[in-house]
């Protein structure tokens, strides 16, 4: 077997030789794997739970699924807007529609096992090793799979030219709130409800909090949700923040800023949320979603030399390498951005790195992000507070979704699309659309900003008449400068 040199854009006469192990089959795993197994390397991808990880098993699936049925309950709100009486006869005050959460849950789960299968068989397929346990790096060039359920009788060792850690996060637990699975809840414990909570109390504010929040109120439950900030959504578009919340209140939901909870206990039927400033917030169930902390502990990264960060983040540059020569990592263990598109190309960037192709170091710049909220909230390039605190000249138009001609043919009133573009470059360096299915509709802006399109690229290009996607490009005309 050759003996290549993985930190380096390397030569690699026989690509066969080199053998790849990644541990963790999420994103940040399994697409590098492939990758590796199609440029022609051996690659071994070690997984405890299933593969596509917390993505696929408890995170973006299931969350985003469960986030269809209730965004079909979100738009009968809009029928009678549209002629359309829902609830039997005229005028009736009968629900439009119910939820029964059980099939919902029963579909989610499916959903989501079906695809860890689909990534799975394709893994199988394309040649790649899976091997379900949990394993430890015995320094920076070897795995270990202690024996035991799913990793069979024997302890299994797996030597590597280099290892892709790409182990995930699980979701930051509260010594004063401590799951039990049935009313202090995780967001990956939501599966397991058999019917809609009555109130549901959720902690955090960021965006798993507004997902779930948003989703349980659409689909009947009470919602209380519980912001240590001045507004839910801390971090985003400050005028997408504020329409979120203020649609929130609108649709029943209850928003306590500046109220940092402290802890949860169950009482004889539901839970006390017990506020920092000691007020009570009671519920049937309550959903902590505090952020998550990195799975990197115990698993020998230190060890092999990997160096960690003191909330315990593998500290990366930018093709994905680690402080230890062979060691990469990717993914949410890393910190740099927690989003299943990011995890990805970081493993892509590490093994087209390691295997001496050609590599684009990670560029965050033109990472599109959304948020599942109705109206979602989607976001590509520069954001304005980014633009402010670094100083740079920027000028910014925004069209509220309400004067679009589609959006009120669609009886949509919530959102706007905003861009941002130099004054004297006219390149478009960021934008933000909140509309339902914003998340389709932030590619072009994502063109844009890619490729350094100018308002005016944009704005002489077609969009079809009568589209959402047209505010995008009547932004762009609100930002044509004439020429002097
Ligand atoms: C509720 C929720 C909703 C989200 N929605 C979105 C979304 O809509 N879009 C988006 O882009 N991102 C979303 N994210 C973020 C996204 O889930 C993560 O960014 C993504 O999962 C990161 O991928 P990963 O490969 O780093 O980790 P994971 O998906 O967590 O996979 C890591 C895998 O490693 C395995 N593992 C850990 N330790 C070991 C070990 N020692 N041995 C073997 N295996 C191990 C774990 O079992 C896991 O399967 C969401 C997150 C949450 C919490």
């Amino acid at each position: 077997m050759s003996n290549p040199s993985p930190n380096g854009p390397a030569s690699h006469p026989d690509l066969q030789a080199t053998r790849i192990v990644v541990l963790g089959g999420g994103p940040g795993g399994y697409e590098a794997a492939l990758v590796a197994r199609r440029l022609g390397a051996d690659v071994t991808v070690v997984e405890q739970e299933g593969l596509g990880g917390a993505a696929v098993l408890t995170d973006v699936v299931p969350s985003k699924t469960l986030i269809a049925a209730a965004e079909w309950m979100s738009s009968t709100e809009r029928a009678p807007a549209l002629g359309i009486r829902l609830g039997g006869t005229p005028g009736s005050d009968a629900p439009a529609a119910s939820v029964d959460l059980a099939a919902v849950n029963q579909r989610v789960l499916a959903l989501a096992a079906a695809q860890s299968a689909d990534i799975r068989a394709r893994l199988e397929r394309e040649g790649v090793r899976v091997v379900l346990g949990a394993g430890r790096l015995d320094g920076p060039r070897r795995v270990v799979v202690p024996a035991g359920p799913g990793a069979g009788e024997r302890e299994q060792t797996f030597d590597a030219d280099a290892v892709l850690v790409a182990v995930g996060a699980t979701p930051r637990e509260l010594p004063t709130a401590v799951p039990d699975g049935e009313r202090i809840l995780t967001w990956k414990q939501l599966y397991n409800l058999q019917t809609l909570p009555e109130k549901l109390v959720v902690v955090g504010s960021g965006v798993t909090g507004a997902e779930f929040a948003g989703a349980y109120r659409a689909l009947g439950a009470e919602v209380t949700l519980v912001s240590s900030r001045d507004r839910v959504l801390p971090g985003e578009d400050a005028d997408a923040a504020e329409l979120l919340e203020n649609v929130f209140t609108a649709r029943g939901m209850e928003v306590l800023s500046r109220s940092r909870a402290e802890a949860a206990e169950r009482t004889a039927d539901g839970v006390r949320v017990t506020l920092a400033d000691g007020r009570v917030v009671e519920g049937s169930h309550v959903l902590v979603a505090v952020g998550a902390v990195p799975a990197t502990a115990g698993i020998g990264l230190e060890e092999a030399g990997v160096a960690l960060t003191p909330s315990g983040h593998v500290v990366v540059d930018k093709v994905s390498r680690t402080s230890a020569r062979g060691v990469y990592a990717a993914g949410d263990c890393t910190g740099v951005l927690p989003l299943a598109s990011v995890a990805a190309m970081q493993g892509r960037i590490a093994v087209h790195h390691v295997l001496g192709d050609a590599v684009h170091p990670l560029n965050l710049q033109t990472v599109a992000a959304n948020i599942f909220t109705a109206p979602e909230i989607a976001t590509v390039g520069k954001s304005e507070a980014a633009l402010r605190a670094s100083g740079s000249k920027y000028v910014t138009a925004t069209l509220p979704l309400a004067r679009n001609p589609r959006a009120k043919m669609l009886g949509m009133r919530d959102g706007f699309v905003k861009l941002f573009a130099h004054p004297e470059a006219h390149v478009v360096l960021g934008g933000v659309i909140v509309s339902p299915r914003a998340s389709e509709l932030i590619f072009p802006v994502t063109l844009a900003v890619a490729h350094r399109l100018t308002v005016d690229d944009v704005a002489e290009a077609f969009t079809v008449y009568p589209s959402l996607s047209g505010s995008i490009a009547e932004v762009a005309r609100m930002l044509h400068q004439p020429l002097d």
